[in-house]
């Protein structure tokens, strides 16, 4: 299942800057103000996140981060994780180390791949990842989907209507990522990912496949042409809009090739990007500025223990239930056990849990 953790963004006290306190989510006791941000007004709530939760417990985290909850300014507001689309690098990177940390991935080296529309593949592995700060390195290469089987790499693909596609199997400890637009569905990335994440060892019958947010049937209008090319492939991507013009379920068309590819239930996070502006960056929708991405790593286990950002992970994600997940940066007021590991790491951001299997 993906849920979003704390809450969707829009849906009391998890998304925008313009929470007040005392204005928080039904049940919660009022919030006292948060302390003041770095460069802003206001410090923005966490980042909600849509988690699969049950890979959490089998050491993967697989998630795709709303447009909530960072510090980029309009029309990037607010939470930007593409570092080519003008925005200031400086709020690219808060943000992306903002979305580490939520999904306690906090100094983890980011794979990131030069999007063409191709159905290119790029093996990753953690020795070869060029030089740079771990949330941003260059690209490893020209490409539309990666792939890992080392833990402790986090696979990221950034989308704004085009869709998101993670594979996980957890068992053999094998990831991979995709990102798949009309051109790419057609040029048959999906399958593609599938093959790689085959050959490094992955199960498609034991394993995730989960369909991040994107531009849905209902706003994805595209020319006859287009529809056809596609649904030649796929002929469950064949839709209409609701004005009643040709388009595409990109999402139907991912679910497709991954279900003859041997994934047995496709997980679909069944949200459209274009016509919801408060969780998620829509290209069609504001002309190609902001990017929200579609995240997925192996959670170290043997290397925990090196270095402070993994020996934490290991202290919080023991026992900590998803429910201790608040949008609160430490502010007082903040219990149970989100609290707890926040007084014992020193800092207060909300993290989601991941217990290793033994
Ligand atoms: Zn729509």
């Amino acid at each position: 299942m993906l849920t979003w953790r704390p809450a969707p963004p829009g849906a009391g006290g998890s998304g925008g800057l313009e929470r007040e306190a005392g204005t928080h989510a039904e049940g919660s006791p009022p919030q006292p103000s948060v302390s003041p941000p770095v460069d802003h007004g206001l410090a923005p709530p966490w980042p909600p996140v849509l988690v699969a939760e049950e890979l959490l417990a089998d050491g993967v985290v697989a998630a795709f981060p709303s447009r909530a909850g960072g510090l980029s300014r309009p029309p990037y507001d607010t939470c930007n994780l593409g570092l080519r689309v003008g925005d200031e690098p400086r709020a690219v990177l808060a943000n992306r180390r903002r979305v580490a940390t939520v999904l306690g991935l906090a100094g983890l080296p980011w794979a990131t791949v030069r999007q063409v529309h191709g159905s290119t593949v790029a093996p990753v592995d953690l020795v070869s990842l060029p030089p740079g700060p771990p949330e941003a390195k260059p690209v490893v290469a020209e490409a539309d989907a990666l792939v890992t089987a080392d833990e402790g790499v986090v696979l990221v693909v950034l989308v704004a209507d085009c869709v998101p596609v993670l594979l996980a199997d957890p068992e053999r400890r094998v990831v991979a990522a995709a990102h798949a637009g009309w051109r790419g569905l057609a040029a048959g990335v999906v399958e593609a990912t599938a093959a790689a994440f085959s050959a490094a060892g992955g199960r498609p019958s034991a394993s995730a496949a989960l369909v991040g947010p994107a531009a849905g049937p209902c706003c994805y209008e595209v020319g006859e042409d287009v529809r056809a090319r596609v649904a030649g492939r796929y002929p469950e991507a064949a839709a209409t809009t609701r004005a009643g013009r040709p388009a595409l379920d990109l999402a139907a068309a991912a679910r497709a090739a991954l279900t003859q590819a041997g994934f047995e239930r496709p997980l679909l996070a069944g949200e459209c990007t274009v016509h919801q502006p408060e969780r998620h960056f829509s290209y069609r929708r504001d002309g190609g500025m902001g990017r929200q991405a579609g995240i997925v790593a192996l959670v170290p286990g043997r290397e925990v223990g090196r270095s402070p950002a993994l020996a934490r992970l290991r202290e919080v994600g023991q026992s900590r239930a998803l429910d201790g997940l608040r949008s609160d940066e430490g502010a007082a007021g903040d219990e149970g056990a989100t609290r707890e590991a926040s007084a014992r790491s020193g800092e207060g951001p909300p993290t989601v849990s991941v217990k290793r299997r033994r």
